[in-house]
């Protein structure tokens, strides 16, 4: 789902956008209901065509690749932070 006031995706289902903060609407937060049916839907239908293989894949739902992307870049921009620190320093 996408919140309302910062238009972010949001993989949460605690009832707050972590972005900007924004509450989330019992509307929006049943429309995310409904997209974790669809998806599991989805899973299933998948299971029925190739088997449990690919759940485990789709399974790792994108949200979690996302969260990994973003520590990512978190670590890459801390590290460079470091480096600059360390090169002011040693001027
Ligand atoms: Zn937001």
């Amino acid at each position: 789902m996408h919140c309302k006031r910062c238009g972010k995706a949001i993989g949460t289902d605690r009832g707050i956008c972590p972005f900007c903060g924004a509450m989330l609407t019992s509307d929006q937060i049943k429309i995310y209901e409904q997209d974790k049916k669809e998806s599991m839907k989805k899973v299933e239908l998948i299971t029925e065509k190739y088997g449990n293989e690919h759940v485990v894949f789709e399974s790792s739902s994108s949200n979690e690749n996302k969260l990994i992307g973003v520590l990512i870049v978190l670590g890459v921009l801390v590290l460079l932070a470091v480096i600059a620190l360390i090169i002011v320093l040693n001027q």
